[in-house]
């Protein structure tokens, strides 16, 4: 139950909730509720006006543009983004880490703008996110501001975004030639969130040489990052049985790892060795077929 009082609007453009937004008592965008509403009902979020943004037809699109680059509109849900033909087919990473969100009734309501304003540490979208080096387009009074993922995840619940903002599209560049992607996640039994999830995307040349390789981690530290070391370890290599183990072996290098009732920090590090040699192994299977 929500104890406190709230009033409630549903504007008709992104340009009125951006007004309603900054009108400066305590207000709130809400998407498909899956985290806002569990914070209201804890008392942990008191927003005086809630602005729902499902009124806002183009926030729900997916389309491709003239040149490749794939938008998704931050009211896309889960489902949407891992049942999409185009998303399945060029950004293979995003649509499995979408597809192991939750439960079927979650995948159904969240969203992915939810989901990347929100920033839980453990939430799945955020590592495809920076893997396929997306850009964050949000609207704020100032008009729109375009945030690279790299510069967007700061930590636990925080990020670039400003309090005025609100997330209208999530922009993923058209990926070369024969590129390949993959989500790998060690989910938590009980609330299915990311102990650990790796996305990886890798691009061959025609010789099988790793041009390029990518690798997002969710749910490890507290903010979602891009495993450097490891994928400086695979690029230049024929991504053999050994290079891809070298690779995955330095996906948690100078990372803090969190340590809760889930799993200690040294076990979120073996495991991110796991799964980033997953991800990358279907991610190269992907990028030859
Ligand atoms: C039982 C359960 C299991 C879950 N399991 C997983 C899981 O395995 N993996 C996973 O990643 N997530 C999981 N989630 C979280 C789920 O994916 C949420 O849907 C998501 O985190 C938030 O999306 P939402 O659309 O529901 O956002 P809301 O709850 O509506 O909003 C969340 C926050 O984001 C803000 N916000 C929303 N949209 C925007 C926007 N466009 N611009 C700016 N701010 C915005 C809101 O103001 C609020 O602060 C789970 C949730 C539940 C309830």
């Amino acid at each position: 139950m929500i104890t406190h009082p709230f009033t409630y609007q549903a504007p008709a453009t992104i340009e009125e909730a951006v007004q309603q937004l900054g009108k400066g008592d305590d207000a709130k965008v809400i998407a498909g509720g899956h985290s806002l509403l569990p914070l209201m009902k804890l008392g942990l979020a008191q927003p005086e006006t809630l602005i729902d943004l499902r009124h806002i037809a183009s926030l729900h699109q997916i389309r491709t543009e003239a040149d490749g680059t794939i938008v998704i509109g931050a009211l896309a849900t889960h489902r949407d983004i891992a049942h999409d033909k185009t998303v399945r087919a060029k950004l293979a990473a995003l649509a499995d880490a979408a597809g192991e969100v939750g439960d079927l009734q979650v995948r159904a309501r969240g969203t992915i703008g939810g989901s990347l304003a929100h920033a839980d540490s453990a939430a799945d979208e955020p590592a495809p996110t920076l893997a396929y080096d997306a850009t964050i387009r949000a609207m704020g009074p100032a008009g729109r501001r375009d945030i690279a993922a790299r510069d967007y995840f700061k930590g636990t619940f925080e990020t670039a975004l400003a309090a005025n903002e609100i997330i209208a599209e999530i922009r993923f560049p058209a990926p070369a030639g024969r590129t390949g992607g993959a989500y790998a996640k060690f989910a938590h039994p009980a609330s299915g969130f990311a102990v650990t999830g790796v996305a990886a995307v890798v691009t061959i040349k025609s010789d099988g040489t790793v041009e390029r390789a990518a690798i997002g981690v969710a749910g490890v530290a507290a903010a979602a990052y891009r495993a450097t070391e490891a994928e400086r370890a695979l690029t230049g290599t024929k991504a053999d049985a050994k290079a891809i183990v070298e690779a995955a072996a330095k996906a948690a290098n100078g990372i803090t790892a969190l340590s809760d009732l889930a799993a200690s920090a040294e076990y979120r590090k073996h495991l991110v060795t796991v799964y980033a040699k997953r991800a990358i192994e279907r991610a190269i299977q992907r990028a030859r077929a």
